[in-house]
């Protein structure tokens, strides 16, 4: 058989790998403590599941859920989008519903990218951004996300070179792996870098909501980020829903247009029980409370996780968004080598920074997806 060159472009999907080696060991009778892969160990709430069993009896949820998503979810979340964000969006023009935020984020490259364009993309990033623009044939351009400006993205710092070939900027905030979260400035900069070379922003707000303290901004709260950028958001993180398949798109109406073309050609929509699972999760009373609590869990996990870890010699970035610690290393020696070390020493799984991006060498990430006990027992083994 002979495949597709693309598929030899994309080195093995980093957290695939991961549990790969998990289950090696697992095999091996280990008991392995996972602060791998930004997967939700809670369940997801109950008012959730609840509203799911009731809508799965709906035939009319039973049929082909063509189209951007069900009007009434797309007008909820329109509403939960003014009163989270004070951003007006267009149910109609400025909403798609996607299945997963991953999803959408591998195939707008499709609608926006040529052979021989470019794409920037953040080093160290989320691996999803670099699939879907070789899969469009076009080339990843990488942009440092550096410590020193606290992981916020700097026009300064992106590559000059096929600028003019450059169409589309992923960006992602709270950020996966750093956990830095940014400001208004950092963005108005982008805006205005964006309207200059005729660039689309994609920015991916996955973690918007998995925080404590002050809230992280939305991208499209930016003046004028409508005209050149769309927004990412996912049930998955924010609900414990990774495994029901549901996100949006939100912002520029030709983005979504472009995309949504795209997507009609490939899929046919979220299954319309998990639709109506997902607008009872954004209007249901009880999300407040249920994400109050999801953000307490993680605010008590950091606070072991982190001291203990600055306690035997790693450098943490501070910081209370999203549910990772992103350390760097306590001596010389290579992410890589730390991280084996941590699984093959102490059976901890932790992703070395540098499966994210050559920037991310030199710091591991730690997932705040384990209970309290369990980050305990993970730095008592490190001791
Ligand atoms: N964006 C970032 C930065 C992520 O870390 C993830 C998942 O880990 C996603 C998007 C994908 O989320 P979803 O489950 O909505 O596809």
């Amino acid at each position: 058989m002979r495949f597709a060159k693309r598929l030899s472009k994309i080195p093995p999907y980093a957290f695939v790998e991961l549990d790969r080696r998990k289950k090696e060991k697992l095999l091996e009778g280990i008991d392995v403590i996972d602060l791998g892969v930004g997967d939700p160990d809670i369940p997801t709430p109950k008012f959730i599941i609840e509203a799911m069993k009731k809508a799965i009896d709906d035939p009319a949820n039973h049929r082909y859920p063509f189209g951007r998503g069900k009007q009434e979810l797309r007008e909820a979340i329109s509403s939960w989008y003014a009163r989270r964000f004070g951003v007006s969006l267009d149910p109609g023009r400025e909403i798609a519903v996607l299945i997963g935020s991953k999803e959408g984020l591998t195939h707008l490259p499709l609608a926006l990218l040529d052979e021989g364009d470019t794409a920037l993309i953040p080093d160290p990033g989320y691996p999803a951004y670099r699939s879907g623009v070789i899969f469009a044939g076009a080339k990843p351009v990488y942009f440092p996300l550096s410590p020193e400006d606290n992981y916020l993205p700097k026009v300064s710092s992106f590559p000059r070179r096929e600028l003019d070939r450059t169409k589309l900027l992923f960006l992602n905030y709270p950020n996966n792996p750093t956990s830095a979260v940014a400001n208004g400035n950092a963005f108005e900069e982008i805006v205005h870098w964006a309207h200059d070379n005729n660039v689309v922003v994609a920015h991916d707000a996955a973690y918007s909501e998995l925080y404590s303290g002050e809230k992280p901004i939305s991208f499209l709260q930016t003046p004028g980020a409508k005209e050149i950028g769309v927004e990412f958001h996912s049930f998955s993180k924010t609900f414990n829903m990774t495994g029901w398949r549901i996100g949006w798109i939100c912002g520029n109406p030709d983005v979504i247009n472009a995309l949504s073309q795209i997507k009609e050609n490939i899929d046919s929509g979220v299954f319309g029980a998990i639709q109506a699972a997902a607008l009872v999760a954004l209007t249901s009373p009880a999300a407040e409370t249920e994400a109050g609590r999801m953000r307490d869990i993680y605010a008590e996990r950091r606070n072991v996780l982190v001291p203990g870890l600055e306690k035997n010699g790693w450098h943490v970035f501070h910081s209370n968004a999203t549910f990772y610690a992103w350390a760097g290393v306590p001596d010389s020696e290579s992410d890589v080598l730390w991280a084996e070390r941590l699984l093959e020493k102490w059976g901890i799984v932790a992703t070395p920074g540098s499966a994210l991006g050559e920037h991310g060498g030199g710091f591991v990430r730690f997932s705040l997806t384990q209970p309290v006990e369990r980050i305990k027992q993970a730095l008592d083994r490190m001791k």
